[in-house]
């Protein structure tokens, strides 16, 4: 049997090393993968450019004003002051530093301070600074973050020169996704983050039915690339799933002297 077997993959072999002739190589470009048609695209093939034109629905006009703020944004933070914040204990009047340079920065053991309103899908572009003087090492130098929905934290660290656990360094989603580069600047220069957050999905029965994604730029540089939110963002234990909808926007006290600030918060509503 096994003799068969051996003359079987010679005569398969000799076959396969024999040169094609130009109409079996031919017969070979035609038997190229099919071309798949999306759903969306069957019938009949359109012979004119016009039969796949399509005049609506329009885009909305979106300007952008000086400071990159779009027309259709909510400032939450000019400098103006924390019209858009309370304390997120209490919802009491907020306790951070109202900076001259139209910033605010983080008054140490105060708590988390949240917007007023709560948010689902949104695009949201907030800057940041860890102090130039910098103290202390690893997740003790320069630790806020930004909570979205109230529960998914995009990590806020000082990280230069400072290693940490990865997956909770900077532009990490905490303890959950790893960033795709470390792209700070230096101590005490100005940093962005533009985050884009879609919802979870939630039956009636309270089970996620399909999971939260985010998107996160830091400083222009792709760090966290439509990843799946697998739960929350716990600082011991894993993530969990709590049913939930629109929530604030929180930023993180991290009650050990941070001196974190923060400039130029808007969000778009998707
Ligand atoms: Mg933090």
């Amino acid at each position: 049997m096994r003799g068969v077997a051996g003359i079987f993959c010679v005569v398969v072999l000799l076959i396969g090393c024999q040169e094609r002739t130009p109409q079996e190589q031919s017969r070979v470009l035609k038997n190229k993968p099919e071309v798949i048609i999306h759903e969306e695209y069957q019938g009949e093939e359109p012979t004119k450019p016009e039969e796949t034109e399509v005049y609506e629905p329009v885009p909305p006009k979106v300007t952008v004003d000086e400071n990159g703020v779009p027309s259709d944004a909510i400032v939450l933070f000019n400098g103006s002051g924390f019209d858009e914040w309370v304390m997120a204990k209490g919802s009491l009047q907020v306790v951070w530093h109202l900076n001259d340079d139209g910033s605010m920065t983080v008054k140490d053991k105060t708590g988390d301070i949240q917007t007023k309103r709560n948010f689902g899908d949104i695009q949201l572009h907030i800057e940041w600074r860890s102090p130039a003087e910098v103290q202390r090492e690893g997740q003790n130098r320069g630790n806020s973050g930004v909570f979205i929905n109230n529960l998914y934290e995009v990590q806020v660290l000082d990280n230069n020169n400072n290693d940490t656990y990865v997956n909770g360094q900077v532009a990490s989603i905490y303890k959950q996704h790893i960033p795709l580069a470390m792209a700070s600047m230096p101590s005490g220069e100005w940093n962005t983050y533009d985050i884009i957050y879609r919802m979870p999905e939630f039956n009636k029965e309270g089970q996620k039915i399909k999971s939260g994604t985010m998107t996160v730029l830091h400083n222009g540089v792709l760090v966290q690339d439509h990843v799946e939110l697998k739960g929350n963002t716990p600082y011991i234990g894993w993530p969990q799933n709590p049913p939930h909808g629109k929530g604030p926007i929180r930023l993180q006290d991290h009650g050990d002297n941070s001196r974190v600030s923060y400039r130029n918060i808007w969000v778009r509503e998707l």
